[in-house]
């Protein structure tokens, strides 16, 4: 099931749940798939994405999945629509 992240704590709470992250920064127009364990995708580090911020700003949103082809799924579906670019995170890719 694909859900939509819209707070920090949300993603804090699914850290150690196995899925993917999908990270969309319209600043950058790019869409970003990670593994939520990524420390890119995890709020507590000083790298990792901010969802609530994001949010706030109207930056970006994410998406988390189970599933990775679903995630990759959604990552294609709104970067095709916005004509973002579409990457795999290469910390995580596995
Ligand atoms: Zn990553």
């Amino acid at each position: 099931m694909l859900t939509e992240i819209v707070t920090d704590e949300q993603l804090i709470d699914l850290y150690t749940t196995p899925g993917y992250l999908v990270a969309v920064d319209y600043p950058k127009k790019e869409v970003k798939l990670h593994t939520i364990d990524c420390m890119l995708a995890d709020p507590i580090s000083s790298v990792g994405v901010k969802p609530s911020k994001a949010r706030e700003n109207n930056t970006g949103e994410f998406w988390v999945s189970e599933s990775r082809d679903e995630a990759v799924s959604k990552a294609e579906e709104i970067s095709k629509n916005k004509c973002y670019t579409y990457t795999v995170c290469p910390i995580c890719d596995r």
